[in-house]
């Protein structure tokens, strides 16, 4: 591949596919939202904020110019990726979606899947401690709820926040061990996440079954139709490679 290499970033597999570029050759530019205070930068170049909408990248992409966009954000960072697709769409730039598998349950799981955090909200309203790991800009749709309710995120959660929320900044992964013992100390009674899927995140599911708690999982936004996709890295760096310069 001889041109341009846009990954779209803001999750481990896109840091993870720049380095991989970056080590085969590849002229890559990451780009970033800008949503943390002091995100973790990947190999190559780097961008950092919105495009600006569909338009925006549009123009983005033409001026650059790009041979070939990554998706590589988030599960729910919907809105990019519709941008994305829609952009690639206009612009004929080639474009694949990095999206690592959702979360599968195990034995001894107990998983009440929803669709929204809205929906997920109103599942855990006749429980006591709830645990939020939702994200920082999330958790305004659990403000209605007046039990104790544990928030981990990796910065401070955008109000407006439930009455008697614990704020728990910290960055994963985390240890089954870590989890147990936040679950332990705040006594948790059902666990809220996103099917954000991968390691990195996955010991609350391992610590929530090791106490017998609910987990209340959303179900991830539904991808554009016709959107090329693959769940890991090698796979995204494959299709790199076959793109023609
Ligand atoms: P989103 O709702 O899909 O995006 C909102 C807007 O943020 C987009 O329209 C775009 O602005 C800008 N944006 C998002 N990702 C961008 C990127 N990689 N580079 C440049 N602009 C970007 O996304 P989000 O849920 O807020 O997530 C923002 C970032 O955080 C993503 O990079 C994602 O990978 C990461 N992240 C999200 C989550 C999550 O749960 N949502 C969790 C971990 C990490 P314009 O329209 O102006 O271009």
């Amino acid at each position: 591949m001889t041109g341009r290499v846009l990954v779209l970033g803001g999750t481990g597999e896109a840091r993870r596919l720049a380095a991989a570029l970056v080590t085969a050759g590849v002229d890559v530019v990451s780009s970033l939202a800008g949503r943390v205070a002091d995100p973790m930068i990947p190999e190559g170049d780097v961008r950092i904020g919105g495009f600006g909408g569909v338009a925006g990248l549009v123009g983005w992409l033409r001026a650059a110019p790009m041979a070939a966009v990554v998706d590589a954000t988030h599960p729910f960072a919907a809105t990019m990726t519709d941008s994305a697709a829609e952009a690639a769409r206009l612009t004929g730039v080639p474009l694949l979606r990095l999206q690592r598998p959702g979360w599968v349950a195990q034995h001894g799981d107990d998983w009440r899947w929803v669709d929204s955090l809205e929906a997920a909200a109103a599942a855990v309203g006749g429980f006591g401690s709830v645990f939020l790991t939702t994200g920082r800009h999330g958790v305004g749709a659990f403000a209605g709820l007046n039990g104790p309710c544990l928030v981990r995120s990796v910065d401070p959660p955008a109000p407006p926040l439930p009455p008697r929320t614990t704020v728990v900044l910290a960055r994963g992964p985390f240890t089954v061990e870590d989890e147990l013992a936040l679950m332990r100390q705040h006594e948790v009674d059902v666990v809220v996440t996103k099917d954000s899927g991968g390691a990195m995140t996955a010991a609350k599911l391992t610590a929530a079954r090791q106490l017998g708690l609910p987990v209340v999982l959303v179900r991830r936004p539904p991808l554009p139709a016709g959107l090329a996709v693959v769940g890991t890295v090698d796979e995204a760096l494959a299709w790199v490679g076959s793109q023609a310069g």
